[in-house]
Parts: C-alpha cells; structure tokens; sequence
C-alpha cells in the first residue's frame, strides 16, 4: 500500500521568480518526492523511532486533525506491520478532515480528546501506562528525530553554503544543524507565529559543540500564524510554480520559498552563495483550499 523509494529524491537547481541576474545558486533537495503523502521529513524524523518501537505492542503518538506527523507515523506503522494509535486534538468531528481519513484508511486507530485535554500530554500517558505503547512526542520532537531528519544532511552536496528548511518544532532544523559542515550556515523559516521559545527548544535537541555551529532562525515569514494562507502567499505559489514547476503547500513550503525568493531579492546572501532548500513535502496540507485556487 504504501510505497517509498528513497531513490526518488532528487537535487534541482531552479530560477528563482525574483528579477534580475544574481551570483548565486539555488538548488531544491526534493524530499517530497519520497512519496505523495507522507511528508519527506516526516519520514526521516521517525526512522529511529520505528527501530526502537519493535518490540512494543504499539506505536502512540498525538497530532491534530491535519497534522502530517500522524499521516507519516500512520503510513510507518503500517510499513513496518505495528499497531499505530493518535490521539488527537478536539472532539471527534463530524467529517473527517483528509489527514485523518488518510491515517485511518493506514489502519491508525484515532483516539479524540477535548482540547484542553490534549494540553497535558503526561496525564494523557498515564492514563494508558497499562499498555506496552511506545510514545512518539507530537511533530516527532527529540533528539531521535532530530538524529532520524539529520540523515537528510547526506543528500547535501558539500559545497552548498546555506541549507534552508521550513520549521514547526524545529527538529528537522537541529537535525541538519548536527550534520551542517565549518563553512554552511542552516536557516529556518519559522512558520509559527511568536513562539519564542523555539530556539529554547532547539538547543535542547543539540550539544554544546552543535550550538556553536552556523545557524539561525528567521520569524518574518509566518505569514500570520500556522496554516495561515494569505493571497500573497498564494499568489507567489502559483508564481513558483510557473517559474519552476515544484509544487508547494500553504503551511510550510510555500512559505519557505517565499522566504528564499525574498531573501535573495535583499540581497541577504553573499556573491557566489550556493543554496540548498529542503522540500519538506506536506502538499497534502492544500487539500483545504478550494479547487482552481493553486495552478497545480
Ligand atoms: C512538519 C513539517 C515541517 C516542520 O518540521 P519540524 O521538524 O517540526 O520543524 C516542515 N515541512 C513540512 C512539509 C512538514 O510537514
């Protein structure tokens, strides 16, 4: 049912839509390609997860109701012959959202509780510590998933300067930190609106040696807040679409490359700069607009 190659990730170089000539390169690692659903960082996120979960009788994690992370953690468990369980945020809706239809169709069995239920996730655990589950934290958050997203990093060419990824928890950004060589600086485009607290986070998920490496985190793109899909942004996806034919999504990508097509329209990045954007996936998260909106 489920089918990833990683051999269909592929490195592109693009035009950005952004006039005029510039002394820089730009390249996408297409980790969409890994598979139509499932988030290409996603994937890499939960790959350590899944070795140490073998010998759990389920693999339990939490996520709302269009989250990618329980699309990827369903289509892994279903991989790998496991039991997968989400519990999810709010009260069982009436019509199922895409994402939770997908997770359900991979044989995820979805547990619903109230919002504020869902804030506390260690009483949550508690109250299943009877079973044998192995917990994944939302979004795949931690040091496993980080190590899992820093395998991206062996995709990367070595002369790239700059890596630029999209963040949510930050943890598919830690991971590229952790394997970002002396001379590349990593960038992540927050898509999250005013939480501050994610640098905090990030440092959790590296050591003292890895906190001393080239990177930071811009919080201009947001566009916002989460999800937020203003016609600009909009407007610039279906203009990189026409100027490069990669697709992108309202929640992470598309902000991303707008952040880049931006950025290199300032003339933020040095002459002779080779840039590497990571292609995260999550084209799934589209689903909500409605038809004809996006040219692809
Ligand atoms: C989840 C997700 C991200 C963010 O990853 P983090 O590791 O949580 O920062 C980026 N892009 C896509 C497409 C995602 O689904």
């Amino acid at each position: 049912m489920i089918d990833i190659n990683f051999k269909n990730i592929s490195i592109e170089s693009i035009d950005l839509p952004v006039g005029g000539k510039r002394k820089l390169s730009v390249s996408v690692l297409r980790a969409d390609l890994l598979h139509p659903i499932i988030s290409g960082n996603k994937w890499f996120k939960l790959r350590f997860y899944i070795e140490q979960a073998k010998t759990f009788s389920a693999i339990a994690t939490f996520g709302g109701a269009y989250s990618n992370h329980m699309v990827a953690t369903a289509a892994a468990c279903n991989m790998y012959g496991l039991k997968g369980i989400c519990i999810v945020r709010g009260e069982e809706p009436s019509v199922y959202s895409p994402s939770l239809l997908q997770a359900k169709a991979l044989g995820m069995q979805l547990i619903f509780v109230s919002r504020k239920d869902f804030e506390d996730k260690e009483v949550i655990k508690q109250a299943y510590r009877s079973k044998n589950w192995f917990w994944i934290n939302e979004g795949g958050y931690g040091i496993e998933g980080a190590n899992g997203a820093s395998t991206l990093h062996d995709y990367i060419n070595p002369h790239n300067t700059h890596i630029i990824c999209a963040t949510g928890t930050g943890t598919t950004f830690a991971g590229l930190i952790k394997k970002a060589l002396p001379h590349q600086t990593v960038i992540g485009i927050n898509v999250l609106k005013g939480n501050t607290s994610i640098i905090d986070e990030i440092n959790n998920l590296l050591t003292k040696e890895e906190q001393l490496k080239k990177y930071s985190m811009l919080h201009e793109y947001h566009f916002g807040g989460y999800a937020k899909h203003p016609k600009e942004l909009i407007d610039f996806m279906n203009l990189f679409w026409k100027a490069t034919s990669i697709p992108s999504d309202i929640v992470y990508t598309g902000k991303l490359f707008y952040a880049v097509n931006h950025l290199v329209a300032q003339d933020f990045f040095t002459e002779h700069s080779k840039l590497i954007v990571i292609h995260s996936g999550g084209l799934q998260g589209n689903y909500s607009l409605p038809n004809g909106i996006l040219h692809f």
